[in-house]
């Protein structure tokens, strides 16, 4: 079902290494133009507004700070870029099927959105969020379809996984995988987490370390070979 016991201690802990590092705010894009350019590799985070991604974002990183700054007010609808050591870039994409918002608003947002995720070679990976007491709903589909069509590599992460019990879970899970087997850029594994209990953290960082440290410098990839 999860990947939850698929991880040596050597990844785990590559994960809490990586992840105790230094992160820092890097920038916040409204416009295309403003987007930073990519350094490292970088994964993003999407989900519809209160699925909890602020806390998932704080328990990865044990930084309150992070989810704080993509959270003030004029940074919601931002793209927000927060890095670490340049090794590898968390990006938070704004939360999606906020009734409130404007047309405007969304078409502005998914404009950007479609460039980001069109654009940027550096994206390894996006972790799309869904609650798991409610599963994929169709305000989940247009953003699955961007990935898709943009060939951009997403990982479902069922959140508040304690609000549920273990057979639903299950059930949940099943579902879940049933629901993104055909589609072409899924990946088929899902990750069961809670911010509350901590559950799912140690497997989800050592996911995304490992494209930390798949990175490979551009100097030595782009150095000729030496003749012995
Ligand atoms: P965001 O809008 O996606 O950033 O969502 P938040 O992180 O702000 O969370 C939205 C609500 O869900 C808040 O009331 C959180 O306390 C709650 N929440 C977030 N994660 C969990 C979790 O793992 N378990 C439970 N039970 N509640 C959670």
């Amino acid at each position: 079902m999860s990947p939850e016991n698929d991880f040596s201690d050597t990844e785990i802990e590559a994960g809490r290494r990586l992840f105790a590092g230094e992160w820092g705010f890097l920038s916040a894009a409204s416009s295309v133009a403003s987007l930073p350019p990519g350094q490292g590799l970088e994964v993003a985070f999407a989900g519809r507004s209160n699925v909890g991604k602020s806390s998932l974002v704080n328990a990865l990183t044990g930084r309150r700070t992070l989810a704080r700054i993509s959270n003030t007010p004029g940074r919601t609808r931002q793209i927000n870029f927060f890095d670490l050591d340049t090794r590898l870039m968390l990006v938070d994409l704004p939360g999606y099927g906020y009734a409130k918002a404007s047309k405007t608003e969304v078409s502005r947002w998914t404009t950007l959105l479609r460039r980001y995720l069109q654009s940027r070679a550096t994206l390894r990976r996006v972790c799309l969020l869904i609650d798991a007491r409610h599963g994929l709903k169709d305000v989940d589909q247009p953003l699955m379809r961007m990935l898709d069509d943009a060939g951009v590599s997403y990982q479902i992460v069922l959140t508040k996984t304690d609000k549920l019990s273990a057979g639903e879970l299950v059930l949940i899970a099943e579902r879940t995988r049933a629901a993104i087997a055909s589609r072409p850029a899924a990946h088929p594994e899902i990750h069961l987490t809670s911010a509350l209990k901590r559950r799912g953290i140690a497997e989800l960082r050592a996911t995304l370390a490992s494209f930390a440290t798949l990175a490979i410098p551009s100097s030595i990839v782009a150095a000729p070979l030496s003749p012995r």
